[in-house]
C-alpha cells in the first residue's frame, strides 16, 4: 500500500478519487485551500461510502503560492495532481486560469520531485487534446494536442493544454527521475457527493430544473467520475503507464438532446422539465451577440462533434468504463437523492 497526496480534496473528481484510494487500502493526504473545508470533504467521503475517512491528513495549500506544498508532499509515494481552476464561466482575463493551472502544476511537481515522489499522475483534460483543430471528423487519440492558437479555444482549454505541456517539459528537463502519467478526461458526470459540485454537472442540473428549455446543438464526450477516478488509480500503479497519456471517456459523443432523452427515459417524472427540442444554432448565435453575452463561449462549440478513442486505457490499463447514459443518469439520481435540485 502507498501513501498518496491528492491535490484539491474539495473537488468532484478528487473526492471520489480519495474515496477509492481509501477503499483500496492506501493512506491519503489532501490539500485544501482552506482547512475550514475539511468537514465538507469528510462529508463527501462519507456520502461516497469511503472507509477510514478519519485517517486522511489535510494540508492548506493554494496553487498560487509556495506555502504548504513541501509539507503536503512529505512522505508521499505518489502524487495525484487533480486541482486546477475549473470555472463555470469565462474569466475576465485568461491568466486568471492559466497562471494557477500552469504555475501551480510546476509548483506541485517541484515539491514532489524534491520529496522523492515516485510517480505523479496529472489530471489534464481532453481540453489538452482535441481543441483548436477546426472542423474535423477524425477520431482524436493520445497522440493529439490542442492547438492553443486555433479557433474556439477558451481560457480554460488553453490552461489545461499549457499546464500539461509544462508538466511534460518539467519532468523531462528537471524531474530527477520522477515518473509522470497523464489522464485526459472528457466531460465528467456521475454521482455528485455534495452541493459544491463541478461546473460539468450544471448541464444536468439545468435540464432537470427547467433552466434549459431547448437543448443547444452541442455534443460532449462523457465519463463517469467513478471511472475517471479508477483510471487515476490504475495510472498510478501500472508499471507501463509511466510517460503515457490516457484519454478517459465512455464512448461516442453525446448531444445535449441525447442527454435529455436519456434523463427522460430513465428518470420519468423527475425529468419532466428536460428539453424535448433542439434550439437552432442561429438563434443561439444571435442571443450571444445581443442579450446573452454569457453564451459567447459556447458559440464555437455549436454543431461541433469531437470523436475520441478510449482504446489505449482499455487495452493497457484494463479499464472498463460505464456507458454515457449511465454516467448522466447517475448525476441526475444523485442530485435528486441529495436534494440538490432546488438551488
Ligand atoms: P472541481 O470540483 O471544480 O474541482 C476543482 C478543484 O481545484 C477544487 O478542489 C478547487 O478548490 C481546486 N482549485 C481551483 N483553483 C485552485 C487554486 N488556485 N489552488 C488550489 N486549489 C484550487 O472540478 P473537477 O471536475 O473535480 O475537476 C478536477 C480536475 O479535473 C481539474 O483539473 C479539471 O480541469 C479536470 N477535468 C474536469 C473535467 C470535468 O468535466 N469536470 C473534465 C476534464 C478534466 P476549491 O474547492 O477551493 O475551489
Amino acid at each position: 500500500m502507498a501513501h498518496v497526496l491528492v491535490t484539491g480534496g474539495t473537488g468532484f473528481l478528487a473526492s471520489h478519487t480519495i474515496a477509492q484510494l481509501l477503499a483500496a487500502g492506501h493512506t491519503v493526504t489532501t490539500t485544501v485551500r482552506s482547512l475550514a473545508r475539511r468537514s465538507d470533504v469528510e462529508r463527501m467521503l462519507g456520502v461516497a461510502g469511503a472507509p477510514r475517512t478519519d485517517t486522511v491528513s489535510y494540508v492548506e495549500a493554494d496553487l498560487t503560492a509556495d506555502r504548504g506544498w513541501d509539507r503536503a508532499v512529505a512522505g508521499a509515494d505518489h502524487l495525484l495532481h487533480i486541482a486546477s481552476p475549473f470555472p463555470g464561466a469565462g474569466p475576465k482575463h485568461e491568466d486568471e486560469v492559466i497562471v494557477p493551472a500552469r504555475d501551480g502544476t510546476l509548483r506541485v511537481l517541484r515539491a514532489a520531485r524534491d520529496a522523492g515522489v515516485r510517480r505523479t499522475v496529472l489530471t489534464s483534460s481532453f481540453a489538452a487534446v482535441g481543441y483548436g483543430h477546426g472542423p474535423t471528423d477524425r477520431t482524436f487519440t493520445e497522440d493529439d494536442w490542442t492547438r492553443t492558437d486555433g479557433p474556439g479555444v477558451s481560457a480554460y482549454v488553453k490552461s489545461k493544454a499549457v499546464a500539461e505541456r509544462a508538466a511534460w517539459d518539467f519532468v523531462e528537463g528537471e524531474g530527477g527521475g520522477m515518473e509522470l502519467t497523464v489522464v485526459n478526461p472528457v466531460g465528467i458526470f456521475g454521482p455528485v457527493l455534495g452541493p459544491d459540485y463541478s461546473a460539468s454537472i450544471r448541464v444536468v442540473h439545468a435540464m432537470l430544473t427547467g433552466g434549459m428549455r431547448s437543448a443547444p446543438p452541442i455534443w460532449t464526450n462523457t465519463v463517469d467520475v467513478r471511472d475517471a477516478a479508477d483510471l487515476h488509480l490504475r495510472a498510478m500503479t501500472a508499471p507501463g503507464a509511466a510517460g503515457q497519456r490516457y484519454l478517459a471517456l465512455a464512448g461516442e459523443p453525446l448531444s445535449f438532446h441525447d442527454i435529455a432523452l436519456a434523463l427522460r427515459e430513465r428518470l420519468g417524472e423527475v425529468a419532466a422539465e428536460a428539453p424535448t427540442g433542439t434550439a437552432p444554432a442561429w438563434l443561439l448565435r444571435l442571443l450571444a451577440a445581443t442579450v446573452r453575452p454569457a453564451l459567447r463561449e459556447t458559440v464555437p462549440q455549436l454543431g461541433v462533434v469531437r470523436r475520441a478513442s478510449n482504446a489505449k486505457a482499455r487495452k493497457e490499463l484494463d479499464w472498463s468504463p460505464r456507458s454515457n447514459e449511465d454516467a448522466v443518469v447517475a448525476t441526475a439520481e444523485s442530485l435528486v437523492r441529495l436534494g440538490l435540485l432546488s438551488g
